[in-house]
């Protein structure tokens, strides 16, 4: 678990080792705890840049593509993927962490991450999947984004998994069952001790909610599911809105829209950085270290930028979220994965060569939940349009197989 094999850059080693860009609590490669397999370094890349490198070129970053954020993929071109989510987590992060000092590299890969073990069709998806694991130790996305990273992906001849530093990983985890915790060593201490992960992690955490908050409200639009009207009734949507529509008196709807939402993300975006550099200053917290024993985040919105993030999160919950129309087509969602899950548990002869012969070498290993968890891992690997294809092939008798 040591650093010792990633080489310096050979054109500025000084610069490399010692980031005096950086502030002293940031995530630093030469402080890292390293790799689980050791492995040489690359002469040009930094190990937090390997990490985002890494994530970009598996085969689960590529399937966000097609998996649901709120809307099925299928329901029209423009809405947010899972894919564009988490590259606007990754701008918002990526420019926050440069403003507080803290690793650019390392925010990135967490937030191109984050996102990987969504099985598809969003929450329902995932509650779906989870019900259907229950005596299996249960489904959870951040786990097994996790479990991708680690395990999943296929990609090296030395070691399963991509074999992510530690710092990437810990920033994955963002949550953990206590009764799970102890079986992950070192990633699920601070699930029992109650500390902290790096602030790089913490910050990437916020800039999911700051992405989502804002480009929900964008796609709820655009849907129709939401109106203008209806938001106004939302502090972080109200005062942006009348602001952006006094200065732009004459400006069409969509594009005062646009402006809205760029000024919804810069007002958490704003409210989160000076709050942080606030705690910051008063804590100044030594090192990595001292920020990881903390127990209190320091990265954190004001009491009422939290307050006002929470508003427009019940309202989306209630309006968007829970609205007939998603809730139709999340229903539906929600029974292909379960219909799926127990046809393949029922009968793996069903499930293509390469699915088959991981349930096998899991079922030998764990027996019936070793079973599960192979279908498991097969059914959130599949993209939204699989999944309804999948379907089709099982069930239909008079779809191809
Ligand atoms: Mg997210």
């Amino acid at each position: 678990m040591s650093m010792r094999g990633e080489q310096p850059n050979p054109v500025s080693p000084r610069l490399r080792a010692e980031r005096p860009d950086l502030a002293p609590y940031a995530a630093r490669e030469s402080t890292s705890r390293g790799r689980v397999h050791d492995e040489p370094g690359s002469r040009f890349r930094g190990a937090f840049q390997r990490d985002r490198d890494r994530i970009v070129h598996s085969a689960a970053f590529r399937r966000l593509e097609y998996k649901t954020q709120v809307f099925v993929n299928h329901e029209g071109d423009m809405f947010r993927t899972r894919l564009t989510h988490s590259i606007e987590v990754a701008q918002i992060a990526r420019t926050l962490a440069r403003v507080l000092g803290l690793n650019e590299d390392l925010v990135e890969s967490i937030a191109l991450a984050h996102d990987l073990g969504h099985t598809p069709f969003g929450h329902a998806g995932q509650e779906a999947l989870d019900a259907c694991m229950r005596e299996h130790g249960g489904f959870e996305h951040n786990l097994q984004s996790l479990r991708i990273v680690d395990v999943l992906e296929e990609r090296y001849p030395r070691f399963p998994g991509l074999n992510l530093t530690f710092e990437t990983r810990e920033g994955i985890l963002k949550h953990c069952d206590v009764r799970l915790a102890p079986t992950l060593g070192d990633l699920g201490r601070r699930f029992l001790e109650g500390t902290q992960p790096s602030l790089e992690a913490q910050l990437t955490n916020l800039a999911d909610e700051i992405a989502y908050n804002s480009h929900d409200v964008d796609d709820g639009l655009r849907s129709g599911l939401l109106t203008i009207d209806d938001l106004m009734e939302v502090e972080l949507f109200r005062e942006p809105f009348q602001a952006a529509r006094s200065e732009w008196p004459e400006l069409p709807e969509r594009r005062l829209i646009h402006e809205v939402v760029r000024r919804m993300i810069d007002l958490q975006a704003t409210d989160l950085v000076e709050a942080t550099a606030r705690n910051l200053e008063s804590a100044h917290p030594a090192t990595l270290d001292t920020v990881r024993a903390s127990t209190e985040p320091l990265v954190r919105p004001t009491e009422a930028g939290r307050a006002r993030q929470g508003e427009l999160k019940r309202f989306l919950r209630q309006r968007l979220y829970r609205h007939h129309r998603v809730h139709r087509m999340t229903s539906k969602a929600a029974r292909v994965i379960r219909e799926l899950f127990q046809a393949f548990v029922g009968d793996p002869r069903l499930l293509p060569d390469e699915a088959r012969s991981r349930v096998r070498a899991l079922e030998a290993r764990d027996g019936a939940s070793g079973r599960a968890r192979a279908v498991a891992d097969y059914i959130a690997g599949m993209t939204d349009r699989y999944a309804i294809a999948e379907h089709a092939r099982v069930f239909d008798p008079v779809a191809l197989s």
